[in-house]
């Protein structure tokens, strides 16, 4: 009898998150009404900081950043091989040019001392930016690549993708979570039905600077602005009625609609006890493979285990193992700098190490708050008899 069929990671939709948006389809306005600014105005709450723009997808989000904080054809930015390629393709998009430094094969996250030594390779200037992800949901202390980037006059794009609710310690003891915005520029969140956060498509940028946030805005609704106390044309050129607007910059159309926002605010509300179940599921799992050849991901309290990333030997006689009996794992990631886009600028095998040992060797295992106990027996049942 085949099991029936458990993903790597997937949504949970309950009544009352059909209910809201069914509200908002009801409505008056299907975008551009007013559950948008709830939705950033609950979601600055949770991670904690000034301010939370949404927009349609995380990548549209990571574009912005890279707009706001004028990457252009002269910009060089340093980010990780392990991730989703979007991270280092908003810089792509500006134009700017992309540089991988390797990961810490203990957290899987990009290495500060890498990203240090690339940084002092060159004169001061020669980089802008700096992208670290989350990966996973281990969260990167934000602290230690603040001073970095200061160090270098560089500036941070936090991808917090796989970490909402996440956070790290910082020197003072202090829980800094991910994207509060005390020390990354910006910090950006998707809302694909795999994360934490489901609204299918949707992001995030949230940040503490008002200048940023203001340039953001303005960005996601084509340059567009009706803010007279802003417009650049001259008092006669201004028209003399309501209907006068100002295009200033080339932006995009990255809104995300009401029906969405609706959902996000609905799921946010059980945010909190999702990551709970997310931390017994990892808990649950680092004791099952304590004793066998699996490596296990670091376990931390403030870990917003996005993914349970485990390494083994025989990677691909597990994942077929797996699938075989109805479980899909995933890999994560095929890293950036070996895909045939970045290779043409001179990335290649070998470069980093740890983070093709590590691809080597990774595989994603379900991780989702609604796994249930049952179907995570099942999982560790399955791997462990496949090891032993
Ligand atoms: C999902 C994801 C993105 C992109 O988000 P989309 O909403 O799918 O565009 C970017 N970075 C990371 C690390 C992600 O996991």
């Amino acid at each position: 009898m085949t099991h029936k069929s458990i993903p790597y990671g997937r949504q949970t939709i309950t009544d009352a998150d059909l209910e809201a948006v069914v509200s908002v389809l009801k409505s008056d306005f299907l975008t551009q009404g007013p559950s948008i600014a709830q939705f950033e105005e609950k979601f600055a709450e949770y991670v904690g900081s000034k301010y939370a723009i949404a927009l349609s997808n995380g990548t549209a989000a990571l574009h912005l950043c890279a707009m706001a904080l004028n990457v252009n054809e002269k910009s060089r930015v340093i980010t990780t091989p392990i991730t989703f390629a979007a991270s280092a393709n908003c810089v792509r998009y500006c134009d700017g040019e992309v540089y991988f430094a390797d990961i810490d094969p203990a957290t899987f996250l990009l290495d500060i001392h890498k990203v240090r030594a690339l940084l002092e390779k060159h004169p001061k200037g020669y980089f802008q930016g700096i992208i670290p992800v989350d990966f996973a949901g281990n969260t990167v202390d934000l602290e230690a690549f603040r001073k970095l980037a200061d160090e270098f006059g560089c500036w941070i794009i936090e991808d917090a993708c796989h970490a909402p609710g996440g956070y790290f310690i910082d020197s003072k003891n202090k829980k800094q979570n991910c994207g509060n915005g005390n020390f990354a520029d910006l910090a950006i969140f998707s809302f694909h039905p795999v994360k934490h956060i489901a609204t299918g498509e949707g992001g995030m940028i949230t940040t503490n600077s008002k200048t940023l946030y203001e340039k953001l805005l303005l960005l996601r609704t084509h340059g567009i602005t009706k803010d007279a106390s802003k417009y650049q044309n001259t008092p006669n050129e201004v028209a003399q009625g309501g209907w006068y607007y100002e295009m200033q910059e080339l932006g995009y159309n990255y809104r995300l609609t009401d029906f969405q926002a609706a959902l996000g605010i609905s799921q946010l509300t059980r945010a909190d006890e999702n990551l709970e179940r997310r931390r017994a599921i990892a808990r649950k799992y680092d004791e099952a493979f304590k004793n066998s050849k699996v490596i296990r991901p670091i376990s931390f309290e403030g870990n917003a285990y996005h993914l349970y990333v485990i390494q083994i030997e025989n990677r691909l006689g597990l994942y077929d193992h797996l699938r075989a009996n109805n479980i899909f794992p995933q890999v994560h990631y095929v890293p950036v700098h070996l895909m045939p886009y970045y290779k043409q600028f001179g990335n290649k095998k070998g470069d980093h190490p740890f983070a093709e040992g590590y691809y080597d060797k990774c595989l994603s295992i379900p991780m989702y708050h609604s796994l249930t106990d049952e179907d995570q027996n099942f999982v560790i049942t399955t791997i462990l008899n496949f090891i032993k």
